[in-house]
């Protein structure tokens, strides 16, 4: 048993999901997602699209991303939904999962939802808005990846943590300097679930929404 981290910004080889941003190296070992993080993202990003067209048949690849939208930092909404619509439909070809950044863009990704049936499995990472928010995800393929937040004592992070259901739950690192450990000892506590149990749940979870199995 190990415990996934599912979303990261170190650099660490295995056991893992490095995000790697389009135009940044890509590691050479171990699993990697790739695509647009809204903050770098540039009018003129269909001809970098092209680096991640050439990866289709990288088995390391695991999920498209960090992509979504965010209103505080990147370009304007327009852009960023352009750009999203790509990886959204190219997750969705592929069968692997989009990683979601969404900062006070809830209501375009509910938007998104609504008129694109056809939808890849989303993983909305660093969850930390009301458990009411994430309810209103319910009949779309959403999951949650909770990390730094969870261990605020009444973060919203933690309560919906606690409600949510078991197989949509993940957990990850990001660009914290934490080991993954301590997030999956601490979840361990919230949902009285043994280190054992959920470490095999998370990747029940992923086996279950990807087409690349972790191995
Ligand atoms: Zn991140």
């Amino acid at each position: 048993m190990r415990a996934f981290d599912f979303h990261t910004h170190q650099k660490k080889e295995a056991d893992c999901i490095q995000n790697v941003i389009l135009g940044q190296r890509i590691p050479e070992t171990g699993y990697f997602s790739l695509g647009f993080h809204p903050w770098y993202l540039k009018q003129n990003w269909q001809e970098a699209f092209q680096t991640i067209l050439e990866l289709e048949s990288e088995p390391r690849l695991l999920a498209i991303g960090e992509a979504g939208f965010d209103r505080i930092k990147g370009p304007e909404i327009i852009i960023q939904k352009e750009a999203f619509e790509a990886q959204f439909n190219l997750a969705y070809e592929w069968g692997i999962p989009l990683i979601l950044h969404c900062v006070k863009g809830h209501d375009l990704l509910v938007e998104f939802l609504k008129n694109n049936s056809k939808s890849p499995q989303i993983i909305w990472h660093g969850w930390n808005l009301k458990p009411r928010l994430a309810k209103q995800l319910e009949d779309f393929p959403v999951s949650f990846s909770f990390g730094k937040a969870i261990l605020e004592e009444d973060s919203n992070a933690q309560n919906w943590l606690k409600a949510c259901p078991k197989h949509k739950i993940f957990l990850e690192t990001d660009d914290s300097e934490l080991e993954i450990d301590s997030i999956y000892e601490s979840a361990s506590l919230i949902l009285g679930l043994s280190l054992e149990d959920l470490m095999a749940l998370t990747e029940e979870n992923w086996n279950r929404i990807a087409r690349k199995n972790l191995r």
